[in-house]
């Protein structure tokens, strides 16, 4: 199949490309587009073969439910059983953004969308041309991130083509997204709220909105309890190169990534360094040359939202650069940081260096 790429300016929104990619929709074809999260592989949410081509394109475990973009409210209630005042809050306060709510699903869902469960996950995004997409496809649009699963989420064009040419007809690029890490999964049919995923919407926020809210338990590492979101139990996020996290004090950050570089490298292995601006500055001064094969500061520690928008893509880079080993920090677990430690640990498979 030919992939056909087609460049979107998410502030002029010429109506060409939407009317080719509403098309495709509506013929139950797949089509990659941006949301503020990443990137997106849609498919008509109530055309049950559509979303199996999903599965094939990405190479999805087939038991690995999908989350069903709206572009107006009006759309949720025929997909949903119930909504309960803490989903309406949360609607109201999030919506369109980074947020997904689980509902118990109504018939009209077909059970592929949801991998046989009997909730349906559902959030409307905030990126113009995920919006306009699904108006212009005139159903909701169920899509997972638009990578080969296992891989890092594409938070450029260019990742969709470089993992999907040939298996999908239509890439949107509308540029770099804003968040770059995948929205936050809530749980509003349990009491309290569960955070299945955390994501773009920090848990601070969410309780902002509705009071008490909780991770999953089975989101934390220690392996006793299976997460309630089945994409949760899956390596995840990885790159080629093995990962591994240096934890452990900030004073001793920059001394312990040397030593562990050295090591490495003496081994034969190529190394890539994914720092904070603050370790990056000091292994600067440290003697002793340091020369990985790729090195990016993902921002400081006090910036997190900046390093979960460089995030996925420079996992991409260290890859690009040929890296064996990527050495990555772990970052602040506060707001953003949930996140993104939960990104860094998946692909990381929890190999630690403390
Ligand atoms: P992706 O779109 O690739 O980010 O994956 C969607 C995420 O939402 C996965 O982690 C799924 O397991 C999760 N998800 C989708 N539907 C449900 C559901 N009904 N219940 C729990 N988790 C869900
Ligand atoms: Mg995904």
């Amino acid at each position: 199949m030919k992939t056909e790429y087609l460049q979107v300016n998410p502030e002029n929104l010429d109506r060409r490309p939407f009317r080719k990619a509403g098309d495709l929709l509506r013929q139950g074809e797949v089509v990659a587009f941006p949301t503020e999260t990443v990137y997106g592989l849609g498919a008509n949410a109530l055309n049950a073969n559509a979303v199996k081509k999903i599965f094939l394109a990405k190479g999805r475990p087939h038991d690995n439910p999908l989350i069903v973009h709206i572009a107006e409210f009006e759309q949720l209630k025929p997909l949903v059983q119930g909504i309960s005042e803490k989903a309406y809050v949360l609607m109201h306060r999030f919506w369109p953004g980074p947020l997904t709510l689980i509902f118990p699903k109504s018939n009209l869902v077909p059970n592929e969308v949801t991998a046989g469960l009997d909730t349906v996950a559902v959030r409307m995004p905030r990126h113009p041309v995920a919006l306009k997409l699904i108006k212009e496809a005139g159903v909701p649009i169920a899509a997972p991130s638009a990578n080969t699963s296992g891989l890092p989420s594409p938070t450029e064009g260019a990742h969709v083509l470089a993992d999907l040419n040939g298996k999908i007809p239509l890439i949107l690029d509308g540029g770099e997204t804003e968040v770059g890490l995948e929205s936050t999964v809530v749980d509003v049919t349990v009491e309290p709220p569960l955070i299945l995923r955390p994501g773009g919407v920090t848990l601070e926020e969410i309780e902002d909105a509705i009071g008490q809210a909780a991770y999953d338990p089975g989101l934390s590492k220690d392996k006793n309890e299976t997460p309630r979101s089945p994409g949760m139990k899956y390596t995840h996020y990885s790159p080629k190169a093995d990962v591994f996290i240096v934890d452990g004090p900030d004073k001793d950050r920059a001394q312990k990534i040397t030593a562990v570089f050295h090591r490495m490298t003496q081994e034969g292995k190529k190394v890539a360094l994914l720092l904070s601006e603050e370790t990056g500055r000091e292994i600067n001064g440290i003697n002793g040359r340091v020369i990985p094969c790729y090195y990016e500061v993902l921002g400081s520690k006090n910036d997190l939202p900046s390093v979960a928008h460089r995030l996925f893509s420079s996992l991409r880079r260290c890859d690009y650069h040929g890296a064996d080993i990527v050495l990555i920090e772990a970052f602040p677990e506060q707001g953003v940081g949930a996140a993104v430690m939960n990104r860094i640990r998946k692909a990381a498979g929890n190999q630690v260096i403390n």
